[in-house]
């Protein structure tokens, strides 16, 4: 009985050892299964939460919290800001950028910003499928005592990989502008002839005592005196602070590095006052002069865009013109412009008689001063026609060109630009006097064009009689011809 049972009894407890293992290997099985997938789960997380971005929501916490982080604002009375968020799958720009309330400079720095966009997007347009690229605009705003706004625009290009974000670019621009006609203010406007080698000077004393080991080899290509370099800086309140891109001076990994120098250290360096019509001798200069105007709507548009960059040109006038649109005059003289005569009706005037060719000219010379209270400072015979009569009957000096674009025949703006970059290229455009015509839409737009571009290639843009005197050193002469000739640095 004992046996038969012990037998029964371990079969039982067999068969139960049995089922138990089947029960632990299922149990086994159930938590293998629950651990891939919370490894699973876990593994997806990952994937899409990265520190990042990956919808327009996660997008503006992320930019919310990059500028919470770069604080780049100082302390400032001037108010108005303008913010830009694009969230894209691949491209996406966050901006903001001041708008002070003055047209002029707000226009500029819309403008600038709209150009940092525009090359970011052609930089990154072809990036990898699963990359994104991300455009960080923020700035700094300073007031200073010498009547100027400045203002440091900072970005950021960032590139996204797999949630890795790595800084593909970080670069300060500096801006200058009056805080009374909102335009930019160069370099010699505001410091005196030669600022750049004292400047030069005190900034590299400055970099070896602070930090000495640190610079990197090379440094000085970026804080010598030469037209490429120091020229980021802004005016504060204590004194000029330059900027040094990351990688210039010191590693990248330091950022940008700022040197101030106090006013007081800049004495004799920096102008009491900007002076707006500041010419400096050494450097180049162009001319462009506009016939044939005024007209009420090119005209005036080929002034907004001298008045925005703060420059000047000659405009020869026809006295019927004057007649009809003097404000236009007015404007000019007030935005100091050259103003000259291109006689009254535009005939070749060395086919009128001595009676005619007085009457073409006086008639105009009344015109101009009845608009803006001066007389024409230069005469531009129509056609470039002229003889000693003219020039004696003129009593003006007489001024021709040495660069025509011809706008009249092209009527294109590209092609007025075309000619303009040609002769650049090959030969220079210091001391030449361009030709173009104030009546022309084509003509006012390649003006909007070539302005900028000719700043950006370091010309200054004067008048001809500012010409003459500061490339030629010559006083402009009365019935004397300024031919086409006349009007190259060889
Ligand atoms: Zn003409």
């Amino acid at each position: 009985m004992s046996t038969s049972a012990s037998i029964e009894q371990r079969r039982r407890r067999r068969e139960y050892q049995k089922r138990r293992k089947k029960k632990i290997k299922k149990l086994i099985g159930i938590a293998m299964g629950v651990i891939c997938l919370i490894i699973a789960i876990l593994l997806l997380i990952n994937t899409f939460s990265d520190n990042t971005y990956n919808s327009e929501e996660e997008f503006q916490e992320y930019v919310a919290e990059y500028y919470s982080e770069h604080d780049y604002h100082r302390a400032s009375g001037l108010e108005g800001e303008a913010e830009e968020l694009s969230f894209g799958e691949s491209l996406s720009l966050a901006v903001r950028y001041p708008q002070i309330g003055n047209s002029v400079t707000d226009t500029y720095l819309g403008d600038v910003v709209k150009e940092f966009e525009q090359s970011f997007k052609k930089k990154y347009q072809d990036i990898e499928d699963d990359a994104k690229a991300l455009d960080l605009i923020d700035y700094a705003i300073y007031q200073s005592p010498k009547k100027v706004n400045s203002v440091v625009l900072v970005e950021e290009e960032q590139k996204i990989l797999k949630g890795e974000v790595t800084v593909e670019g970080l670069t300060a621009h500096a801006y200058n502008f009056s805080s009374e006609t909102g335009g930019l203010v160069s370099g010699i406007q505001m410091f005196n002839v030669g600022y750049k080698d004292s400047i030069s000077k005190y900034i590299d004393e400055h970099l070896q005592n602070k930090y000495d080991g640190k610079l990197l080899k090379g440094y000085q290509d970026y804080t010598k005196s030469s037209d490429d370099t120091l020229n980021e800086y802004v005016l504060i309140e204590q004194g000029v602070l330059f900027l040094f891109q990351p990688g210039t001076v010191l590693a990248k990994e330091e950022g940008i590095v700022e040197v101030l120098i106090p006013y007081e250290d800049l004495e004799g360096v920096i102008r009491d006052k900007i002076n707006f019509r500041a010419i400096d001798p050494s450097k180049p200069m162009v001319a462009l002069t506009f016939d044939d105007g005024p007209n009420e709507k090119t005209s005036n548009r080929i002034l907004d865009c001298l008045e925005k960059n703060g420059v000047v040109a000659t405009f020869f006038e026809l006295g019927r013109n004057v007649k009809t649109f003097p404000e236009v005059i007015k404007r000019e003289a007030e935005l100091g412009m050259e103003i000259g005569s291109h006689s009254w009706s535009h005939p070749e005037l060395t086919k009128l008689t001595k009676k005619e060719i007085k009457k073409e000219l006086n008639k105009t010379n009344e015109a101009i001063k009845s608009a803006c209270g001066q007389y024409p400072t230069l005469l531009r015979p129509p056609y470039g026609s002229t003889n000693e009569t003219v020039e004696e009957i003129a009593n003006l000096p007489v001024i021709l060109w040495s660069v025509d674009t011809l706008d009249w025949k092209s009527r294109k703006a590209k092609s007025v630009v075309k000619v303009i970059k040609k002769v650049e290229k090959e030969d220079g455009l210091d001391g030449r006097v361009i030709l173009m015509h104030s009546i022309y839409d084509s003509t006012a737009k390649a003006t909007e064009q070539i302005v900028p571009w000719l700043q950006k290639k370091g010309y200054q843009l004067v008048t001809v009689s500012e010409l003459l005197q500061y490339r030629y050193n010559e006083k402009p002469q009365k019935g004397k011809l300024y031919g086409y000739g006349y009007f190259y640095v060889e």
